[in-house]
């Protein structure tokens, strides 16, 4: 899902038509539910129009008829796109599809291994502490999970990346499969441990590691 961020990264492609449909249909799922980002996008497409009328950016904005229709179509498509979104919000509230939908969106490229002290700075975000070693983090991030600030993880074993989210909060404990992706949710400190990888068995390394060195105090 897209956050207020999000949206002003990708604002001025937006108002230029620029933006791929899938991203485009994140945002305007954000602008539904956002009254801070639509205010934001009424002012720049106020100033950009401004800027229209005065002269600048006239050879933009003229296109081939063809190339008319064809925006045309996408734009009908992205708007039966958005109706359909909103009518299946009712049911995107389920924790383990914004686990799904937060983790395989983002962080595509990790890194290399990150050191302890960078590990446990993004830890203390939930107010979790590192008490030993946590081998394979190649990502550590605070990110904004649906409006709240979560401590996200990604840890590399021999089956491939799992991401880890610590969420504070608590919610039901499941499995689940989606996307071709094993997901887990279970309880863990003073909140909830949501994990997303390749197989069963990574994430079972990896819920061990976490547990044996992070401790997350209420
Ligand atoms: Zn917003
Ligand atoms: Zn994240």
């Amino acid at each position: 899902m897209f956050s207020c961020k999000d949206v002003t990264e990708h604002a001025s492609d937006h108002l230029e038509g620029a933006l791929p449909w899938r991203v485009a249909l994140q945002l305007r799922v954000h602008l539904l539910i956002c009254e801070h980002c639509r205010r934001l996008l009424r002012q720049m497409r106020a100033v950009s129009g401004a800027l229209g009328l005065l002269g600048f950016g006239a050879a933009t904005t003229r296109r081939r008829p063809a190339q008319r229709w064809t925006e045309l179509a996408v734009g009908a498509l992205a708007g039966a796109a958005v109706v359909l979104a909103v009518w299946l919000l009712p049911s995107f509230t389920g924790i383990e599809r914004q686990v799904y939908a937060h983790a395989i969106d983002r962080h595509a490229q990790p890194g290399p291994t990150l050191p302890s002290a960078e590990v446990a700075i993004k830890l203390a975000v939930v107010g979790a502490r590192l008490n030993g070693e946590l081998p394979g983090v190649v990502f550590a991030d605070r990110c904004d999970f649906f409006g709240v600030a979560i401590t996200h993880l990604i840890v590399q074993t021999s089956t491939g990346a799992v991401a880890v989210m610590l969420l504070p909060e608590h919610a039901k404990a499941q499995k689940f499969t989606r996307g071709g992706r094993v997901g887990r949710i279970e309880a863990f400190g003073n909140g909830t441990l949501a994990l997303l990888g390749p197989d069963a068995g990574s994430i079972d390394e990896v819920v061990a590691r976490v547990r044996a060195a992070v401790e997350w105090p209420a």
